[in-house]
Order: C-alpha cells, then sequence, then structure tokens
C-alpha cells in the first residue's frame, strides 16, 4: 500500500529512500492524534531548493519537511518527541523555526 501524502506544490517525492513513507505514515498518525491532520503537508523534499545548503540530506532524497500549522510551540515539540521516539535512530525529527525536518541517518 502506498499511502498519497499532501505534498505542497512544486515538492518532489522523486528518488526518496523507502523508509520515508513508513515514517511518514507515523508523523501523519502524531498529526492526527492531535486533530490536525489537515496541516499534515510535506513542504519540502528532494526537488532543487535554494532553501537547502549545498550537500544536504534533501538532495539525497533522504530529508523531508513538514508544515508545522496549528500546533503550539508546545505541541510541536511534544510531536517531535514523540516521532523521534518512534524512528529514532533511524532517522532524526528535528524542530526547525518553521517547520519538522526529518531525516534518514542510514
Ligand atoms: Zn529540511
Amino acid at each position: 500500500m502506498r499511502k498519497q501524502f499532501t505534498v505542497k506544490q512544486g515538492v518532489s517525492l522523486e528518488g526518496m529512500h523507502p523508509i520515508i513513507y513508513p515514517a511518514l505514515y507515523i508523523m501523519e498518525s502524531l498529526y492526527r492524534d492531535r486533530v490536525n491532520g489537515e496541516n499534515f503537508v510535506i513542504t519540502s523534499a528532494s526537488e532543487m531548493s535554494s532553501a537547502h545548503k549545498e550537500g544536504s540530506k534533501h538532495y539525497e532524497g533522504k530529508a523531508v519537511d513538514i508544515r508545522i500549522w496549528g500546533f503550539t510551540q508546545e505541541q510541536a515539540h511534544e510531536v517531535v518527541k514523540d516521532a523521534n521516539y518512534w524512528l529514532s535512530p533511524i532517522l532524526s525529527v528535528i524542530l526547525e523555526k518553521d517547520h519538522i525536518h526529518m531525516h534518514v541517518n542510514i
């Protein structure tokens, strides 16, 4: 089963590491648990973007960014903590200023 995720226009999931998909499924359930499923939107993945540093894991298909609209700062921290509980050490989930960044460590 391949789940379709909401992806912002212009964002490409092409060439993503396959572990990203079950990880996104877990992330989405953490949003749904907090009644914020509609804001589970992938805002960046493997597409070329000036927003990413050179050599970024995004270009290797090993990172995605997710919208945090609808969460308080405290809820966003909680989601990241829960996500790391399930996904560490295979993936790392980091709360950035205006999004959640998740990358594959393998
Ligand atoms: Zn990122």
